[in-house]
């Protein structure tokens, strides 16, 4: 499958030369490995190294901290090529650490962009965002997970659950309800912690219904003592707020992975009914099947239209959360139906977990949750009317 990406008229030379370079590695470092990785239930973690090396970790984290130097738009091309290999769906959020580095290059202080930054481009740590607990998932104020001031320590308690990549992590951005003397109203704040620190603990991944060799993994923490250099931005600072923004970023840079599945699926589908005989000819024959696949070309053609505007409003800082809701909503839902259409055209096939349309289908069941519900991004959407 061969997309001619220029005429969306969004990138220039070095956003096409990088895309050949993501191609290129997920061709010859995922794609051969992952059926031994499902076996072994998860990927190698050395894959960060391995794509730090071919220079594609962080592509927009300025040079100064490690990073590639270019703009969202190169993010969005690595999250684009996720979603076009065959394997994207398997490895689950796979070799994904940009977006817990930009929540450190929002939020973080000079320091903490120094010190770490380089260390995610290199692929010496992978880091996430932890947000979720076992009882608190949308609804942030239902978090348990505490913070307590004791002399000049946090004292963190709590456990955290469904989280990307949860066993390769080296540093947790952890979000708890931050305690100190005196405080009437609730308060949050985002922890730097190490994932090997006294106190930290990770369970076992979920088993999920995609059966790949990503992990969702479940972390706990007992009295984990850290000091201010690991609150984001310092004490009393609003480093978590800052963050937030990022969150419009990566919900679009998600809604342009989608897309680039649904067309995945959309060409998987198409070769299938050109190849598949039926009734004398082919399924793609039937006037039926041709209807469903103008359609979903259709559908993909419109949604990319609207992503392509959020992207290069992402990158000019114009882009709201009313807009990424927008995006994400919209072509994560269109994913959950694209690749179900697209796998029902394979027959049952499509059903096989030896093809990779039946991880895409799971995969995408996933990617409505992740980064928020749909009805998060509704609300947030209706929050502006
Ligand atoms: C693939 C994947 C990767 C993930 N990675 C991470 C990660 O790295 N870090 C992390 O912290 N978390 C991660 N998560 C967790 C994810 O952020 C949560 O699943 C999500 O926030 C929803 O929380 P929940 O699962 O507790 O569902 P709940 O919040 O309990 O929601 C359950 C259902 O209730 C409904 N609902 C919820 N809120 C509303 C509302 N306001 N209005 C109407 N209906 C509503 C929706 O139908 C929703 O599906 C990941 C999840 C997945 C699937």
């Amino acid at each position: 499958m061969q997309i001619d990406h220029t005429e969306r008229g969004i990138f220039n030379e070095s956003h096409h030369a990088f895309r050949e370079q993501v191609r290129r590695f997920y061709a010859q470092e995922i794609e051969p490995n992952v059926a031994a990785w499902e076996r072994d239930g998860a990927f190698d973690r050395n894959l960060f190294r391995k794509a730090a090396k071919a220079g594609i970790l962080c592509p927009g984290v300025p040079e100064e901290y490690g990073g590639g130097g270019g703009d969202i738009l190169h993010l969005a091309v690595c999250y684009e090529e996720h979603g076009y290999s065959p394997a994207g769906a398997s490895i689950d959020s796979g070799i994904d650490t940009d977006a817990s580095a930009y929540i450190i290059l929002l939020g973080g202080t000079e320091a903490q962009k120094q010190f770490w930054l380089p260390k995610f481009a290199s692929g010496e740590v992978v880091g996430e965002g932890l947000f979720t607990e076992p009882h608190a998932g949308s609804d942030m104020t239902a978090m348990k997970t505490t913070a307590v001031r004791q002399g000049d320590q946090w004292v963190i308690n709590g456990s955290k659950a469904w989280i990307t990549n949860g066993n390769h992590l080296d540093l947790c951005l952890l979000v708890a309800r931050i305690k100190e003397a005196g405080d009437t109203k609730p308060k949050f704040g985002l922890f730097l912690i190490d994932a090997d620190a006294p106190g930290v603990s990770k369970g076992k991944p979920f088993q999920t219904m995609l059966r790949g060799c990503g992990n969702l993994g479940e972390l706990f923490f007992e009295n984990v003592r850290v000091g201010d250099d690991r609150v984001l931005g310092g004490p009393g600072a609003s480093g978590l707020g800052q963050a937030a923004r990022t969150l419009s970023i990566t919900r679009t840079i998600f809604a342009a992975r989608s897309v680039a599945a649904c067309e995945l699926a959309f060409h998987m589908a198409l070769d299938y009914v050109k190849d598949r005989p039926a009734f004398g000819k082919t399924l793609f024959d039937l006037p039926v099947i041709k209807a469903k696949l103008a359609q979903v070309k259709m559908r993909i053609a419109v949604a990319r239209a609207f992503v392509d505007k959020c992207l290069v409003a992402a990158r000019d800082g114009r882009l709201t959360a009313e807009q990424s809701s927008m995006a994400k909503l919209w072509c994560t839902e269109m994913e959950v139906e694209i690749t179900d259409i697209c796998a029902h055209l394979h027959g049952a096939m499509g059903f096989s977990n030896e093809h990779p349309i039946s991880k895409m289908v799971a995969a995408a069941r996933g990617h409505r949750f992740a980064m928020g519900v749909s009805e998060m991004q509704l609300d947030t959407i209706a929050r502006q009317l």
